[in-house]
């Protein structure tokens, strides 16, 4: 397996890039729409071909690189059906399976940052995007957050996950670069450690965080892909 985590120093968003060693295939997990040229320099650099964009959700802080990509190299976007992008080409759902050459990538329903966040796991590592931070969480007052349902998400999606599986997270603004299950369920100071549902909810509630700064731009442009809406 070739990876690489990549960092988007702007916005905090680690993107990360999976290739086959044997086919050359590989795909980007939440993609950056400035930092386009720098993968595409990557590919090119490690000999892959880049079939795929997963996103892990319709992310308010960043615009995807999925619609450049889609554009420059062919790659086709996936991302939830519940997530509200309906320019992706492939909407997945809750245990759909993912091959990229000799990697598979399973889909987990993992909502409550938004409706349509998903985790990939893929083998000994799964990608969390803003469902669980390294000793954090996504936020949930808005996109459709719901505390309750991320707890559900977290404990039952994600916990369930064998202990020494590594965990990737879409943001980490501490320089924590990776995670364990283990560390997550014993360590993370929201819901880590027997952490109840009821104390999360109120956690989540007492936060008052700011508004986020690109949200208005970012929104609109990741329903589409990060390309200019149509129209
Ligand atoms: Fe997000």
């Amino acid at each position: 397996m070739i990876f690489r985590q990549l960092f988007d120093a702007q916005t905090h968003t680690y993107s990360y890039l999976l290739g086959c060693e044997r086919t050359r295939r590989a795909s980007l997990i939440d993609s950056v729409a400035s930092e386009v040229d720098t993968y595409i320099d990557l590919l090119q650099s490690l000999n892959l071909n880049l079939l795929y964009t997963f996103e892990t959700h319709v992310h308010a802080d960043h615009i995807t690189g999925a619609g450049l990509l889609r554009q420059k190299l062919g790659s086709k976007s996936v991302v939830h059906r519940d997530a509200g992008a309906m320019c992706a080409d492939l909407l997945v759902t809750d245990g759909v399976l993912l091959q990229i050459g000799d990697l598979e990538f399973e889909v987990r329903h993992t909502p409550g940052h938004t409706n349509g966040c998903v985790s990939y796991l893929m083998q000994d590592r799964v990608f969390t995007g803003d469902a669980l931070l390294i000793n954090g969480s996504g936020r949930t007052d808005f996109q459709q957050g719901d505390a309750g349902q991320l707890y559900d998400s977290i404990t039952k999606k994600l916990f369930s996950l064998p202990a020494d599986t590594l965990v990737y997270p879409g943001h980490d603004y501490h320089g924590n670069t990776v995670s364990t299950i283990k560390q997550e369920i014993t360590k993370n100071s929201r819901l880590g450690n027997n952490t109840s549902r009821e104390q999360f909810i109120a956690t989540m509630q007492n936060l008052k965080l700011a508004y986020p700064k690109f949200i208005d731009q970012a929104l609109p442009a990741n329903q589409s892909c990060g390309l200019m809406p149509q129209g």
